[in-house]
């Protein structure tokens, strides 16, 4: 062999090690990091709800809880770029505003959060261009998951307007409904581009539930809604609330099997909060073994496929979770434009008509008793940091 073929054999040889090298490389990654992934995605959802349950494929997109975007989508990617930033600005970014967008509705429910808490009749309620006006600024400030809620959203004829102004790459929508008028409009609001409906419901039975909301018919109204939604491609689940008296009953377990015979993808349970209707409701202030006890048992849902997700508010909220974290990454925004820290608080911060709204956010936000998640649970059933909130915003009309 001459020298020249020599070194021409030797390249050829080193060539072909580095191109099994590499194609060995990309194989490793590409399993392990298959492999990885699906370990990331399971403990981050473990950590966050306390199981790891694929609801659903919404658009072919896996769905873990309605409530955050579907993973791998556009506002997925939007609410971990977030998270990157508010990490390097050290500073607390919304990922989420509930926007009550009327200060109507047709029901009377017992629990109801809003009426007698928010409800200042003859106030201005936002027109259509300052509600689209608060939805782009809040999607400036960062928001990855808007919920419609209300009042009874329905209730207002332009929604489907203001849902096509979200920018759905940004966010992803959600809509809080008492079920009257759905059958009537899930087709323009999903023409619109919203993507999960939560229909409210307190008793699987259709008289305990109609008398709860003082509206007869609405229990009907309700299921068929949400059956229609269902039809047209929402994600669709039941916001179930939950007091003492109805987990010791077993309304709860009703309403999860309910939601099975009807496919749905997941049970939202909220604990009653003592705001609104219930603000004097001492049996629900510092006390959580109950709460405790409802998250234990119903974790065998989510251990079997035939179930929906059964997704605790009170989990997420918890130490073991990301703890109470109204101020620190959402807020609640009222029909007259009030932020609030959360639903269920009805101190006021400040008045999008009056201010920009990343000046409100940044007020409340750096607040001491906001500018941390509370890691023992919620604030408005903690009366010692109620009374902070009185402080705070020195019209916290719970108390
Ligand atoms: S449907 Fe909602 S807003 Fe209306 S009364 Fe019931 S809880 Fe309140
Ligand atoms: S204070 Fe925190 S835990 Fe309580 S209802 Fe509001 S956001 Fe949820």
């Amino acid at each position: 062999m001459s020298f020249f073929t020599a070194v021409k054999a030797t390249l050829l040889e080193n060539a072909m090690n580095s191109f099994l090298s590499r194609l060995r490389l990309k194989w490793f990654l590409a399993t392990r990091s298959l492999g990885n992934g699906v370990d990331f995605v399971d403990t981050l959802y473990r950590i966050y709800l306390n199981h790891n349950k694929i609801i659903h494929f919404r658009e072919g997109y896996p769905v873990y809880p309605l409530m955050t975007p579907a993973l791998f989508s556009k506002p997925a990617a939007n609410f971990v770029s977030r998270a990157l930033f508010r990490t390097i600005q050290n500073k607390n970014l919304p990922n989420l505003m509930s926007f009550a967008v009327t200060d109507e509705c047709n029901a009377r429910c017992e629990h109801c959060s809003f009426y007698e808490g928010v409800e200042e009749p003859g106030r201005h309620v936002l027109t259509l261009e300052e509600s689209v006006k608060v939805i782009a600024d809040a999607q400036q400030l960062g928001v990855s998951v808007i919920n419609f809620v209300g009042g009874e959203p329905l209730m207002r004829d332009d929604l489907p307007q203001l849902v096509e102004a979200v920018d759905k790459d940004l966010s992803t929508t959600l809509l809080f409904t008492n079920g009257w008028a759905l059958e009537e409009r899930a087709g323009e609001l999903r023409k619109a581009g919203m993507d999960s409906v939560f229909v409210s419901l307190a008793f699987a039975d259709p008289a305990r539930h109609d008398e709860f909301c003082h509206t007869p018919g609405l229990f009907d109204r309700a299921i068929r809604g949400i059956r229609k939604a269902k039809k047209l491609g929402f994600s669709t689940g039941f916001a179930a609330t939950i007091v003492p008296e109805t987990w010791q009953d077993g309304e709860l377990d009703r309403i999860v099997e309910l939601a099975r015979q009807l496919a749905l993808h997941e049970v939202f349970v909220f604990d009653a909060v003592p705001s609104g209707r219930y603000r004097d409701r001492a049996d629900l202030l510092d006390k959580s073994d109950w709460v405790e006890e409802m998250i234990q048992s119903a974790l065998r849902y989510n251990r079997d496929p035939k179930y929906p997700g059964v997704t605790f508010h009170s989990e997420m909220s918890s130490y073991r979770s990301v703890g109470c974290s109204c101020g620190t990454s959402f807020f609640y925004l009222s029909p007259y434009g009030d932020m609030m820290s959360c639903d269920f608080n009805h101190a006021k911060f400040g008045n999008v008509l009056q201010e920009p709204l990343w000046r409100v956010w940044e007020r409340l936000s750096t607040l001491p008793e906001f500018c941390q998640a509370k890691w023992g649970g919620c604030k408005v059933k903690d009366s010692g940091s109620r009374k902070l909130e009185t402080v705070s915003a020195g019209n916290f009309r719970n108390e």
